[in-house]
């Protein structure tokens, strides 16, 4: 339906701009056809089929106009209703905000667990010491860095 005023609209458009343009065109060079030979004292024959035609092509030039100035407000019309497009634009819409909106959660929720894990093993974790001067080292390590002494754990 909107489609079919749309095309209407564009179709009186270009015809109303055709035949105004047409229109306008043959009657103006009637009205200089006949300002150019038929405004003397006494004109020649034919001034008046001149005239004649000059007021036909005018009012085809109007018809034009008018034609133009419908097709251009269906035109908007048609453009500006669209109910179609409307409806369509909000139907893909929705589904990709449902779609995106449960994510934001699941990625807030994953960072805390990770964190309380870590921090529990770290409470849980031994060190290393130097027998030799005392350093203490974090657990893995296996030599102290300053004298090369095998490292023992802490109890
Ligand atoms: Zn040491």
């Amino acid at each position: 339906m909107r489609t079919a005023v749309l095309v209407l609209g564009i179709v009186l458009l270009v015809l109303g701009l055709a035949g105004g343009g047409i229109g306008l065109a043959v009657s103006n060079s009637d009205v200089a056809t006949y300002n150019s030979r038929c405004l003397g004292l006494f004109p020649p024959s034919g001034c008046a089929a001149v005239a004649s035609e000059a007021s036909t092509f005018a009012f085809v030039a109007l018809l034009g106009g008018l034609l133009f100035l419908v097709g251009l407000i269906l035109t908007i019309v048609g453009a500006v209703l669209k109910p179609e497009g409307a409806e369509a634009t909000r139907v893909v819409v929705q589904p990709v905000y449902s779609a995106v909106a449960p994510q934001i959660p699941q990625s807030y929720s994953t960072p805390p667990g990770q964190l309380s894990s870590s921090l529990t093993s770290q409470s849980n974790q031994k060190e290393m010491f130097c027998p030799a001067c005392g350093t203490h080292y974090p657990l893995g390590t296996q030599f102290c860095g300053k004298d090369a002494t095998p490292l023992k754990e802490m109890v």
